[in-house]
């Protein structure tokens, strides 16, 4: 039997052209370029337990991961950040007894499984296994390494989507992309915005995610924008926020004729994408403080002048900066949505 390259454990491991397919029961399945697989196996190399974790978490995600070289190598450790301590470790171990064992709590079999926790080996796994039992997270099921999750297990759960709810900014990885989205059409879907304003809204929203999703970066960003718009302005037109515009008014609206019974639609008609975030800022000062991108950066994402001046930053935008600005909305959307004057 031949060798997983990465972790050294006995794997099938089959040719391909330039690249090996390997089987791994510790990493589950990938494929690596010759020099690389084969530098992997002939050094010294510290980071082994990450690659494999990565590779682990990949394919239970329903990723082949396909390594070339070791540029490709390097890109992965970066982005990959390997639990700090145990206890981070054992909240890995949770998530995938959930994810394996269902709501029913079902026993899950752990035997080469070290690498989802990025454990080292075998014994590093087992120590976990012991302290999760020793919190009351996990029960042992008799007969052979199966293990279930227990109330205290659950209650931890439950403890980790709350504050990944709370602080989305914190630990932001690329795949969550997704759930970002959804929670964006939530927050629409349940807000006081006018039925029309919705659809428009969850429509561009969708754009958005198909963009995203055939990695169109720039043109999700410009969705996204169009999102915004939309939450501002459908914001703006609200009854009760209308009233206090009308006894608090921004010099903009000031112009449009403050008794004007069609003001509403004079808004939405003459005023742009620039006036309601002015109008935004005028009734929420505090929506900049918010440590997301500014509302601007939206905008700016479409201006050709700003693209040439500053191309770090709006040339040909990375899934990262597509990804920040998915957060950023994100916060954006529920402090403008959730304002009432
Ligand atoms: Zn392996």
């Amino acid at each position: 039997m031949s060798t997983c390259p990465v972790c050294l454990n006995p794997a099938r491991r089959i040719a391909i052209g330039t690249a090996y397919d390997v089987l791994c029961k510790v990493c589950g399945p990938y494929i690596i370029g010759y020099p690389l697989a084969h530098f992997l196996e002939r050094e010294r190399f510290e980071k082994r337990h990450i690659l494999s974790g990565y590779i682990r978490n990949r394919s239970e995600q329903g990723v082949k991961e396909q390594i070339k070289d070791k540029e490709d190598m390097e890109t992965i450790l970066d982005s990959v950040s390997e639990p700090s301590g145990p206890f981070e470790a054992i909240d890995l171990l949770l998530k995938y007894l959930r994810r394996k064992g269902g709501k029913a709590s079902e026993p899950v079999q752990l035997e080469n499984d070290y690498s989802i926790v990025f454990a080292k080996d075998r014994n590093e796994f087992d120590n976990y296994l012991r302290m999760a039992h020793e919190l009351g997270y996990i029960e042992h099921r008799k007969g052979g390494r199966c293990y279930k999750l227990k109330t205290e297990g659950w209650l931890q759960l439950d403890k980790l989507d709350k504050l990944a709810e709370q602080e989305p900014s914190l630990e932001i990885k690329l795949e969550d992309a997704e759930g970002f989205l959804a929670r964006i059409k939530k927050e629409i879907e349940a807000s006081s915005l006018e039925e029309d304003f919705k659809e428009i809204a969850l429509y561009d929203l969708e754009q958005a995610k198909l963009a995203y999703q055939s990695r169109a970066f720039k043109a999700c960003i410009v969705m996204l924008g169009a999102v915004l718009e939309g939450l501002m302005l459908g914001t703006i037109r609200r009854p009760e926020v209308l009233q206090r515009i009308q006894t608090d008014p921004p010099k903009i609206v000031k112009e449009l004729g403050l008794n004007d019974p069609q003001l509403a639609d004079k808004i939405a008609g003459e005023l742009g994408f620039e006036d309601y975030k002015n109008i935004i800022h005028h009734l929420m000062p505090d929506i900049e403080k918010l440590h997301v991108e500014g509302i601007q950066t939206f905008r700016n994402t479409i201006h050709p002048w700003k693209t040439a001046k500053e191309p770090a930053i709006y040339k040909d935008p990375s899934q990262t900066r597509a990804m920040v600005h998915l957060t950023s909305l994100q916060l954006l959307a529920q402090h403008i949505l959730s304002w009432t004057p």
